[in-house]
């Protein structure tokens, strides 16, 4: 059996990168308005958040996420 290019990344870089403590996508999403908000309101988001931050260094797609609610709330304000 043979493994395709993709998902032979995608496991060696969980296995690379998976820590006990950390958060996937779902709830790294679910906690971003609020980390958000907290970074707009001046406060240690990254400090009070932890695993958002560790998850947001490490996820390309919840980053981008994080950057465009940031941009868009920025311009609200
Ligand atoms: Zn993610």
């Amino acid at each position: 059996m043979e493994l395709e290019a993709t998902t032979l990344k995608r496991m060696v870089r969980n296995i690379l990168t998976t820590r006990p403590d950390e958060i996937g996508c779902d709830e790294c999403f679910e906690q971003l308005d609020r980390f958000v908000e907290m970074e707009l309101a001046g406060k240690n988001a990254a400090e009070a958040m932890p695993l958002v931050q560790d998850h947001l260094e490490r996820c390309t797609d919840c980053r981008e996420e994080f950057e465009a609610l940031l941009a868009a709330l920025r311009d609200l304000s």
